[in-house]
């Protein structure tokens, strides 16, 4: 309204990001749909605690239960009819959110952002449990004397394991841990309701991480973030197709996974990629929690990394930054974690900080998009400067200090949207052109 003196926003500018919604103090800032804040209402109970031997993970077992696909958020929009959002994918309101031409917004971000998918949506050979190709190994068992399905004799598993993590690593893997195959992890079933039986003698899981391009996710929630995503995946079906086939090659089982067979964060936990973040994410030291995280099992024999601990626990106690940088208040602002979450999605018996991912799907509805914000906003999430490494040896070794680190970390502007019409800027640019070949 003119000469009002209310605040008005300018949507050509406005990206969505969310800080606005997450600061008002009165609520008065909504996103659609959103209209209040929609805080992680947890119980909070007494009980012995049982410390796995060897596992860094909590678990009431009187309360905890393998978790099926079919109650995670996606399945839920489309087999769940009492969800507020069943049958609202991501791009139902597509048509709206293009046409308001917001920075990020375009059709052509859109398309960059929709094509990422490609290779983890459509290469089903990602997900085979079989061999894919048996023509170049048969051919070549052949010439050795030797049938297809012989397998390679381990002897030193030790050597066997660096050169799975080597392989994984030349098909573009970041990070790579081994552990046993906790089944506790493993789905029941799949999304459509079939159960996910893996065969008893595949005993191993090979973790594997994906680094996403970190610029492009600074732009997240606009459509170049959503393309880090994408991209992100497409490359984990790509790493796993690869490295199965790989040890399958060997004469070795391999069953590959995306986010599909299994939960991915506790198996990473237990692979020694990263700890438990307040927002439900994985937290490496490397990378904080800019990475794609997917998997083999195996049955060939390999050695198990340790789960390894450096202070992410104190420091979410202290930060809360992802639960103020989050749009739709889906991030828990409670001090200590807890041992159950607001919706059916969250598995109970596990004590961490649980996530309303009722109230994040929504606003990825109303967005149009995924969004990454609580990764990006994630004071772990870093490129690898030698600085950043000192703060995380400082939080490893000095608690105390974490106060500090989160006060400068927000001083600093760090995990703040970037503009994402920079993403098409001429530094974005990779491919070689010459003069009037443009
Ligand atoms: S993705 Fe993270 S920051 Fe974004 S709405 Fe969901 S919980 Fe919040
Ligand atoms: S932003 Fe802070 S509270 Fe949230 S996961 Fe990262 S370190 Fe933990």
């Amino acid at each position: 309204m003119k000469n009002s003196g209310k605040p008005v926003v300018d949507g050509s500018l406005c990206t969505s990001c969310g800080k606005c919604v997450a600061k008002c103090p009165l609520g008065a800032v909504v996103i659609s749909q959103i209209t209040s804040r929609q805080k992680s209402e947890v119980t909070h109970h007494s009980i012995e605690l049982k410390q796995w031997k060897q596992s860094p993970h909590v678990i009431d077992e009187a309360v905890f239960r393998r978790f099926s696909e079919k109650d995670t958020i996606f399945a839920r929009v489309q087999n769940d009819p009492d969800f507020e959002d069943y049958q609202v994918g991501i791009h139902s309101h597509l048509d709206v959110i293009l046409k308001a031409r917001r920075p990020g917004y375009s059709r052509i971000d859109h398309a960059l952002s929709s094509a990422s998918w490609t290779v983890y949506d459509h290469f089903r050979g990602a997900f085979s449990w079989s061999k894919l190709d048996h023509t170049s190994d048969a051919k070549f068992d052949a010439e050795l004397g030797k049938s297809p399905v012989d397998k390679i004799e381990v002897d030193d598993p030790e050597r066997t394991t660096h050169l799975v993590k080597q392989a994984a690593r030349a098909y573009g893997a970041v990070l790579v841990g081994v552990c046993k195959l906790d089944r506790n992890w493993i789905y029941t079933h799949n999304r459509k309701g079939d159960a996910i039986n893996i065969p008893n003698h595949i005993d191993n899981a090979i973790v594997i991480a994906v680094e996403m391009d970190l610029e492009a996710l600074q732009t997240t929630p606009a459509y170049p973030g959503a393309f880090a995503t994408g991209n992100g995946y497409s490359r984990m079906a790509f790493i796993q197709a690869c490295l199965a086939e790989f040890i399958r090659s060997l004469g070795y089982d391999a069953i590959p996974a995306g986010n599909n067979l299994g939960l991915s964060v506790p198996l990473a936990i237990d692979a020694g990629l990263g700890q438990y973040g307040r927002h439900g994410l994985l937290i490496t030291p490397e990378f904080g929690s800019n990475v794609r995280l997917c998997k083999v099992f195996t049955d060939l024999p390999l050695i198990s990394d340790s789960p390894i601990e450096f202070g992410v626990l104190d420091f979410c106690r202290t930060c809360k930054t992802c639960a103020e940088a989050c749009p739709s208040s889906s991030i828990s602002y409670d001090d200590n974690p807890s041992w159950a979450g607001p919706t059916r999605s969250n598995n109970p018996g596990i004590l961490k900080w649980y996530v309303n991912v009722e109230s994040c799907y929504k606003y990825w509805t109303l967005n149009g998009n995924d969004c990454s914000r609580c990764i990006v906003s994630c004071p772990f999430t870093k490129n690898r400067h030698w600085s950043h490494g000192m703060t995380r040896f400082f939080i490893k070794h000095l608690p105390w200090l974490n106060r500090l680190w989160v006060k400068l970390d927000n001083w600093m502007g760090y995990g703040k949207q970037r503009n994402p019409t920079t993403f098409w800027k001429p530094e974005k640019e990779f491919i070689h052109t010459r003069k009037g070949n443009q």
